[in-house]
């Protein structure tokens, strides 16, 4: 039976790539009457976090992107998310070297990076061979309770062969395999184990995930031999694109589900355009349901050019869901997306002290529900400041704002004021134009705040816009 997954690691805002790969197995899965699962891939835990996780899971949702098993709604193979699962994994590492396709490997990070400098010309991956050491040296460290990492024993060199459902054959040179770590240091595995055994105990059948992991297929294949599992079949989906065909990213691009929900796009319509990227009905129409797509789909369909993310398409699009909505549901919807509690709340405290009346709330809070700002050359008459001045301090903080991990406000104050300070300009003046790009007006709520609410997306979206 067909087993499909989606395996997110949630370091992050849900990604659109996320929600296209998931909708693409669920796809696949719904065609041949199999199960879709998710898959929470947390073994980085000092990236992961619970609320990233929840982000996935409410926009994936939110999307319509059902899943028969999971973390929330359990299932046979449970449990669903990797932290959990870590006993596991440990003992199919020792089973590894046990084996003889494994080693604990002790070098230390200078060492590595020696090795690393060693080989950097010679146009080839870390290969056991480099890193084994003698077996004194290794009883020595061993005796001295020294760290270790264990490694995959790949080969020094040969050809592998994977096979991909769009690709045919792919033949990989195992002279660029490193020796690939499996278990680090402190006990959690890396993703290659956890992917491998996981795929494996959950009875995946089919693997359907990004281009970007084609290089970690002959490790993937490796493991499956080396364990003596049958492997999935695998598939690996083109990367959506910028429109320069560069990789989605949000330096050019938001890439959050939470900005296309915040925008006002609907669901159904997003999940649309993403089962236009790279696949197409057989009729060839643009407008298509989930159910018309799960019931036409056939994977070999996929085009390998890399389909490129528009978001003017994706709003035209929208637009023709939108239009073919009755008053009675357009009205509901609209209310839904934008007088919505939950959305609402967390602006109140910024604008219940500024009010006398309800109506006066339009006027303080429609940025918040707004889309890009409307901005004319008049927007940036400033008394101190030149408008390239202006265009700079955009940059700049555009530049800081994309560094940011954590987005919340005192991070974003803090990198703000270091800027304005970097650039001699007083902290009012500096803020003006990101009042302008942000807000439209400087007669609003603390410009600080609204990029803390609106997130990082859109108010990265608003200061691209404002540069352009
Ligand atoms: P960054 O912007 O920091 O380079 P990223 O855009 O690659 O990061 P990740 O957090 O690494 O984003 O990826 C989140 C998920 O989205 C991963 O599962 C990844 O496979 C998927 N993803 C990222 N970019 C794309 C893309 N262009 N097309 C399809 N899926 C993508
Ligand atoms: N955790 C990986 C990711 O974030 C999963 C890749 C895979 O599907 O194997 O994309």
């Amino acid at each position: 039976t067909v087993r499909t997954r989606v395996a997110p690691s949630p370091t992050g805002d849900p990604h659109v790539g996320t929600a296209y790969i998931a909708l693409f197995n669920l796809a696949f899965a719904r065609k041949h009457g199999g199960k879709f699962i998710l898959r929470i891939e947390d073994t980085d835990q000092s990236r992961s976090t619970p609320e990233s996780e929840k982000a996935i899971l409410d926009s994936m949702r939110w999307l319509g992107l059902e899943w028969d098993e999971g973390p929330d709604v359990g299932g046979e193979y449970g449990p669903y998310r990797q932290s959990e699962r870590k006993d596991d994994y440990a003992q199919y590492a020792e089973q590894l070297i046990e084996k003889g396709h494994a080693f604990r490997c002790y070098r230390t990070s200078e060492e590595l990076n020696e090795l690393r400098d060693g080989i950097a010309d010679l146009g080839r991956a870390l290969k056991p061979s480099d890193l084994k050491l003698s077996e004194e040296e290794v009883a020595k460290r061993i005796a001295n309770g020294d760290d270790f990492v264990v490694r995959m024993n790949v080969p020094e060199e040969g050809i592998c062969v994977v096979d991909d459902m769009l690709r045919g054959v792919i033949e990989l040179d195992w002279k660029m395999v490193d020796a690939q770590i499996l278990l680090k240091s402190d006990g959690m595995p890396t993703y290659h184990l956890a992917n491998v055994v996981d795929d494996h105990l959950m009875k995946i059948s089919h693997v359907i995930r990004g281009e970007e992991w084609i290089n970690s297929a002959p490790k993937h294949k490796l493991l499956y031999e080396f364990f003596g599992w049958d492997m999935p079949a695998l598939c690996h989906m083109p990367l959506l694109r910028n429109a320069d065909k560069s990789k989605l990213s949000k330096r050019k691009n938001p890439t959050s589900i939470l900005f296309y929900q915040r925008m006002g796009y609907m669901p159904e319509a997003l999940l649309n355009y993403l089962g236009r990227m790279g696949w197409s009905m057989p009729d060839e129409s643009e407008k298509f349901t989930r159910q018309a797509m799960f019931d036409n789909f056939d994977i070999t369909r996929v085009s390998l050019g890399g389909p490129i993310f528009d978001t003017e398409k994706l709003s035209w699009l929208n637009g023709l869901w939108l239009r073919e909505l009755d008053s009675e549901t357009f009205a509901q919807k609209f209310a839904d997306w934008g007088l919505d509690k939950e959305r609402l709340l967390p602006l109140i405290p910024h604008i219940q002290p500024r009010v006398e009346t309800f109506a006066d709330v339009v006027g303080l809070a429609g940025h918040f529900l707004g889309g890009m700002t409307v901005l004319t050359e008049a927007s940036f008459v400033h008394k101190n400041l030149e408008q390239e001045q202006q265009v700079e301090i955009l940059q700049f903080a555009l530049w800081q704002l994309e560094a940011i991990r954590h987005w919340d406000r005192d991070e974003i104050q803090k990198r703000m004021f270091a800027l304005a300070k970097d650039m001699e300009i007083k902290p009012k003046d500096f803020l003006n134009p990101l009042f302008i790009a942000i807000a439209g007006t400087n007669e609003t709520i603390s410009v600080l705040d609204t990029m803390a609410l609106l997130g990082p997306d859109m108010s990265r979206a608003r200061l691209r816009h404002a540069i352009n």
